[in-house]
């Protein structure tokens, strides 16, 4: 067997992995990454962008469709159409190149790529099984965890066939008559929405009583009207038994206590996702977890010297962003330098139509810690330029210290306001107060002035509302 040695081994090329092979590369750390499937993981082949992709394609479409049935904008369009196979191809061309993308920034910051799954012997020692060539055993002083993680299966219903996970419903080779969407969360919805601007008639089946549970009621309220208005429909406190080809998706209602049957052509499970921890040898070094995932310190360590792990193998919020700066941070310390992970806020965004943004406390939250705080809320009805967008559905709110105006937090719901998560980030991570959002002068006209709105108002001094 081929040895080699490395100051640090990154197991996983997703954005957790990648980035930090990429920093320590640039940092001047000997750095090797092992991925045995294709770089940019979960995020850039089957999560991510090709999700996001399949969404601006519907919303492309249900455009064009909505404009076919008289527009009041004047614009005149004869029967649109969608050719799903080539929405695929131009999918996969993003795919291509942002993959393509990642494996030379890796190259230009010297990284060792390894193509071939990754087996821990000990915490110093892993075998990579190569794709082509024979295996290679690593030896290195720092070991970096960035498995990420995988679909969880419904026992009922196992993948495969009619029965899809993400990953088959972004790369459909038809669009499904009948679509049943298991789960009301990120995925369910956000694909759940695609699919139905593709043209399917789509159900949703939701354990829990509401949508969105990570998001209040209030954010997920207008997503709820979208949701009933697209001509989607919910069964909410309502879990799968299981499935049949003949008669569909076998349902019980926990609320009415009744089964019934939905008929159904493709069912999607997104019912969330687990840590990928198993079938590695990752047991063998018996760390400290924390529920199904691997518990890290504030450095992103283990209970093991020299192994860090980062992204979702490290649970909650499964999200790349963090990923990406948990994976900034581990090269760093291991270069030399002095970091923690303790960011005052992780944004999050929920690609639905309309979409939710938040950012640090909500008001529940900050309630929650003890803090006297006050909140403001701007409609995007009073906002000129979400006129000019036929999009004037949602609110932004921020959320306050009531003694010194300390901003904790801001959430928002409405057409493209997932391009306000890094206004709403930076201002809590500078330590923004309500006067400094209040006063700063916003472009007209954006969608932007209804933050500084909803900052004014909380002042007493709103002027637009
Ligand atoms: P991953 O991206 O899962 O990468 C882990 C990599 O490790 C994989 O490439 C895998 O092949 C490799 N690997 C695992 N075990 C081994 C081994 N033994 N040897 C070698 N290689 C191994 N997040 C957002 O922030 N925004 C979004 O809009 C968003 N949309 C999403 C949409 C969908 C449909 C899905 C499924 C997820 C979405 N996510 C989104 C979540 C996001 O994709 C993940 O949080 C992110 O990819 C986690 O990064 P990671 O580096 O921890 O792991
Ligand atoms: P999720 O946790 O967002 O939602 C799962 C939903 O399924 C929940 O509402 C849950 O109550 C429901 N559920 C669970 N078991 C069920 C059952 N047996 N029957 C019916 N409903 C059931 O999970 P997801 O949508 O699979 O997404 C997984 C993760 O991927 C997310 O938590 C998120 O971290 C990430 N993601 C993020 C984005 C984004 O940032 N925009 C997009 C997609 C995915």
């Amino acid at each position: 067997m081929k040895e080699l040695s490395t100051k640090l081994l990154v197991i996983g090329g997703g954005p957790g992995g990648y980035v930090a092979a990429i920093r320590a590369g640039q940092l001047g750390v000997p750095t090797v990454l092992a991925e045995g499937a294709s770089p940019g993981g979960t995020c850039l082949n089957i999560g991510c962008i090709p999700s996001k992709a399949l969404i601006h394609a519907a919303h492309a479409f249900e455009q064009a469709r909505h404009q076919a049935k008289g527009s009041p904008l004047g614009i005149r369009v004869a029967d649109p159409g969608i050719d799903i196979a080539q929405t695929v191809r131009w999918k996969d061309g993003i795919v291509q190149r942002l993959t393509g993308g990642v494996g030379a920034l890796l190259r230009k910051a010297g990284v060792q790529v390894l193509k071939g799954w990754a087996h821990i012997d000990d915490g110093k020692t892993v075998t990579v099984k190569l794709h082509e060539g024979e295996p290679v055993r690593v030896r290195c002083e720092h070991l970096l965890l960035a498995t990420g993680s995988e679909p969880v299966e419904l026992p009922s219903m196992p993948f495969g066939g009619a029965i899809w996970s993400s990953t088959q419903a972004l790369s459909p080779d038809a669009i499904p008559k009948r679509l049943v969407v298991v789960g009301a969360g990120y995925i369910g919805l956000e694909l759940g929405m695609a699919y139905r601007k593709l043209g399917a008639d789509v159900t949703v089946v939701e354990a829990i009583d509401r949508v969105l549970p990570t998001y209040d009621p209030e954010l997920t309220q207008p997503v709820l009207e979208a949701l009933k208005k697209s001509g989607i429909t919910l069964h909410l406190g309502c879990k799968v038994q299981g499935w049949d080809a003949k008669h569909g998706v076998h349902v019980r209602s926990d609320v009415k206590a009744e089964d019934f049957t939905l008929p159904a052509d493709r069912v999607l499970v997104a019912v969330g996702r687990r840590p990928r921890t198993a079938g590695f040898g990752l047991e063998s070094l018996q760390l400290d977890m924390a529920g199904r995932h691997v518990a890290i310190d504030a450095h992103c360590r283990t209970s093991m010297r020299n192994v860090w792990a980062i992204g979702d193998v490290t649970g909650e919020p499964m999200l790349a962003h963090r990923a990406m700066a948990q994976g900034e941070c581990v090269a760093e310390q291991v270069a030399g330098k002095n970091r923690r992970f303790e960011p005052m806020a992780i944004p999050a965004v929920c690609f639905t139509d309309p979409e939710v943004v938040v950012a640090g406390r909500t008001p529940a939250e900050a309630k929650a810690a003890g803090i006297d705080c006050i909140e403001a809320h701007f409609p995007f009805a009073a906002n000129g330029r979400a006129m000019t967008l036929e999009s004037t559905t949602g609110f932004v709110r921020v959320v306050a210290r009531k003694d010194n105006h300390l901003i904790l937090g801001w959430q928002a719901v409405g057409g493209g306001v997932s391009e306000l998560a890094a206004a709403f980030t930076q201002s809590i991570e500078m330590g923004a107060r309500l006067e400094d959002v209040g006063h700063t002068i916003h472009a007209h006209p954006t969608l932007g002035e209804a933050v500084q709105e909803a900052a004014l108002r909380a002042l007493g001094q709103a002027l637009h509302v």
